[in-house]
């Protein structure tokens, strides 16, 4: 919000408010303040939220993923560590993977990245041990991090350039009486365009995080100067690339991105090209893409999957289906996305063969 009086009031008052007394504000700007609004009024999460994670489909996923920080953690010499996972949702994850990992002999302090008050108190369930942090600055400096996120990036605020016929401009959001819509500023952004865009056709529209990029940055120095591993689990492609991603969720169906702001998951496809480069940039190993589906392959879901419908055979198709939601082609296994950073000097992680 630019003015310090414009606090009164639901969110798309106070945003319709501000441009009107400001302009059009920029899409990162909007989205900001639509997903902050969003995640800090609600359980988002499952079959009577507006969307279901990787971590809620099924316990395999959280567990491989601690087996593949312990195995990491086992290779580096097993040394004192701290778990941080960013945007923990539920806690599900985190709470899956604690387990697995504590089975190999790992039961590190637990810290969460998490700004919303509502899914704070579900994390707590999960993981009553948990302590918070609203931000990196906020996480121990005394020990190598093992640092998770998923479908966290993809819901940092992106801006959009879009390609006109005077060259490119940046996408802002307008208020007509109360219905936003995007319009396209007038400052030009040729400049920092890629070589590769620059005479893309008009209508063309180029995605960038910079809060993406800047929490890259920020956990790269912390890697380097405390050692380390982060994996970071999304939807997304390996950029840079053209297209418009951003997209609404609502009620496990697609809504229009610009209607009822707060009241809709807000993301857009994650650049993991670019998370990639800022990463190496920084000094750290980055290992991946890789799929969902190769990633999890690679970690022994089948075998996972095997034991537990030994364990549970009343539950063998529930674990068939959930297997193949988080690694078919047709479902998570292939639009999702792994990456992961190592310190210098640390083993790399397993899964990315
Ligand atoms: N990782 C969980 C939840 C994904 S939803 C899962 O896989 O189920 C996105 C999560 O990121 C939520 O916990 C949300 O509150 C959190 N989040 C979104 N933007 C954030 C920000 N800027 N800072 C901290 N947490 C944020």
């Amino acid at each position: 919000m630019p003015d310090a009086r414009n606090e009164e009031g639901p969110l798309p008052e106070r945003l319709a408010r501000a441009i009107t007394m400001a302009g059009p504000i920029p899409l990162s700007q909007f989205m900001g303040a639509a997903n902050t609004h969003y995640y800090a009024t609600r359980d988002p999460l499952g079959a009577r939220g507006d969307f279901t994670t990787a971590p809620e489909i099924s316990q395999m996923f959280g567990e491989l993923i601690g087996l593949a920080l312990a195995d990491l953690w086992d290779r580096a010499g097993r040394p004192a560590a701290h778990y941080v996972e960013f945007g923990p949702g539920r806690g599900t994850l985190a709470a899956d993977a604690l387990r697995a990992m504590a089975s190999a002999g790992l039961e590190p302090p637990v810290h969460f990245v998490e700004n919303s008050p509502a899914l704070r108190a579900e994390q707590a369930r999960a993981v009553p041990q948990a302590e918070w942090a609203l931000d990196i600055v906020g996480l121990p400096d005394d020990a190598p991090l093992l640092v998770v996120a998923n479908e966290f990036f993809d819901a940092l605020p992106i801006r959009q350039l879009i390609k006109t016929r005077e060259g490119w401009r940046e996408r802002l959001v307008a208020c007509q009486d109360t219905l936003f819509l995007p319009v396209v500023g007038n400052t030009v952004f040729d400049p920092i365009i890629p070589p590769q865009f620059r005479d893309a056709p008009d209508g063309s529209i180029l995605e960038t995080s910079p809060p993406s990029v800047a929490i890259l940055r920020a956990l790269a120095a912390r890697l380097l100067a405390q050692g380390g591993a982060a994996i970071v689990i999304d939807y997304g492609y390996a950029g840079p690339a053209l297209g418009d991603t951003l997209q609404a969720v609502r009620g496990h169906a697609y809504a229009n991105p610009f209607e009822d702001p707060g009241e809709a998951d807000l993301t857009a496809h994650v650049d993991f090209g670019t998370l990639v480069e800022a990463a190496r940039v920084e000094g750290l190993v980055a290992h991946g893409p890789v799929t969902q589906g190769e990633f999890l392959n690679a970690l022994g879901i089948g075998p996972r999957a095997d034991a537990l419908a030994r364990a549970a055979p009343d539950r063998v198709a529930e674990i068939a289906i959930a297997r193949d939601r988080l690694t078919g082609d047709e479902a998570m296994g292939e639009l999702f996305k792994v990456i992961a950073f190592t310190a210098p000097g640390w083993p790399a992680p397993a899964g990315f063969a």
